[in-house]
């Protein structure tokens, strides 16, 4: 559904409603389901997550119904300003999140300090059960609103990100991180220390002037961030295994939460901000293509193949990370990470059986 409206009754809101109705939320048995709407906050300084007010047509069709809806979210893995409840709902409010504005109440589903989890079983390549937040697995339904963009790790962010990293508990995410392995190329590294406070676990240090930059190993829970930090590229992972790894877990992980709420989850993805970084840093890139409107589906690889797909198909924004790589029908992630398979999530959620990302396109007005 693109974004062109001619009136109210094409408001965004509008738009967000009608797209809702058409994948059976209108109409759905809500009535006394406690229904978890999974969205993403976004970290304090970041500004490409979206509107909070998007939320609010999806609370009003659940509330309509008699559910009962409620914001979720869970821990993130690295300190930042989500990482327990309290610094997390703090961050939900002064973005925009409260009540007033989307209908529903907040929960972080993974309890005060992200230990809250319940036990899935999946049968997975990586993974034979996987851990979800309580919250979310208590759910009688499930809502998941994601801002679809790129991703330094898995090559976009969709609804398989948000359903497998965003609903795991904080030992999830480290199972899934823990196959990243950093470490500093000393013949590159320029030794400026921005690394050293970019790690949220202060990881990267240089013990003594003149010795190399180093990676404790211990201290280091794999987030990935510190590529990003280092203007010279003196930072590596092994792209081929270590992104690998994560995504294909990150995806089994996503199955095993949906296998919980199989035929009570819709999806919906915003694809407005395209910017080439997740939401969970504390700034935004300028987007790599226009804004392109919103999407949705019952199956959340489908909703991801089309979407990715819808990217690739626009033409680049000049001054973004695409540099000068603009022409439309050529893929966009994969130019600004040409390390990774960005297509990864939607071949691994076919190879164990999850989803189908053989999708058709119905174009709403
Ligand atoms: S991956 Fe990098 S930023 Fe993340 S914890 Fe390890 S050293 Fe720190
Ligand atoms: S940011 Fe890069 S160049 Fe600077 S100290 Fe860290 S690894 Fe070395």
């Amino acid at each position: 559904m693109g974004l062109r409206a001619k009136g109210p009754a094409d408001s965004h809101l509008a738009k967000i409603g009608k797209l809702a109705a058409s994948i059976g939320m209108d109409g759905f048995a809500w009535k006394n389901k406690l229904v978890a709407l999974k969205t993403h906050f976004g970290e304090r300084g970041s500004s490409a997550f979206p509107r909070p007010i998007y939320v609010r047509p999806l609370v009003d069709i659940i509330k309509a119904g008699g559910g009962k809806p409620f914001l979720a979210e869970t821990a993130t893995l690295y300190t930042g300003s989500r990482s327990n409840a309290v610094d997390h709902l703090e961050t939900a409010i002064r973005h925009g999140f409260g009540i007033e504005v989307t209908g529903a109440p907040l929960f972080i589903c993974d309890g005060l300090t992200g230990r809250d989890h319940q036990m899935v079983p999946v049968n997975g390549i990586h993974m034979r059960e996987v851990s979800i937040a309580s919250g979310i697995y208590e759910a009688d339904a499930l809502v998941v609103l994601s801002h679809f963009k790129g991703h330094e790790v898995t090559g976009f962010g969709g609804a398989l990100k948000n359903l497998g990293m965003g609903c795991s508990s904080r030992a999830a995410k480290l199972a899934m991180h823990t196959s990243i392995r950093p470490e500093v190329l000393d013949k590159k590294c320029v030794r400026c220390g921005r690394c050293f406070d970019w790690c949220s676990v202060r990881a990267i240090s240089q013990k003594k002037p003149g010795l190399p930059v180093a990676i404790d190993p211990d201290l280091c829970r794999g987030c990935g961030e510190c590529l990003i930090a280092c203007r010279v590229g003196a930072i590596r992972i092994n792209w081929d295994n270590d992104a690998r790894q994560v995504t294909e877990k990150m995806v089994e992980h996503a199955m095993g939460v949906w296998s919980t709420k199989k035929d009570v989850s819709f999806f919906v993805n915003i694809l407005t901000d395209i910017v080439p970084l997740c939401d969970c840093y504390g700034f935004s890139d300028a987007p790599v293509v226009p804004d392109i409107g919103f999407a949705a589906s019952t199956d959340p690889v489908a909703l991801d193949a089309a979407c990715l797909d819808l990217v690739n198909a626009q033409a680049g924004l000049a001054n973004s990370a695409l540099g000068t790589a603009l022409k439309a029908d050529e893929p966009k992630f994969d130019h600004v990470y040409p390390k990774l398979d960005v297509r990864l999530q939607l071949s691994h959620a076919s190879k164990i059986g999850f989803g189908n990302s053989e999708y058709e396109r119905i174009i709403l007005d």
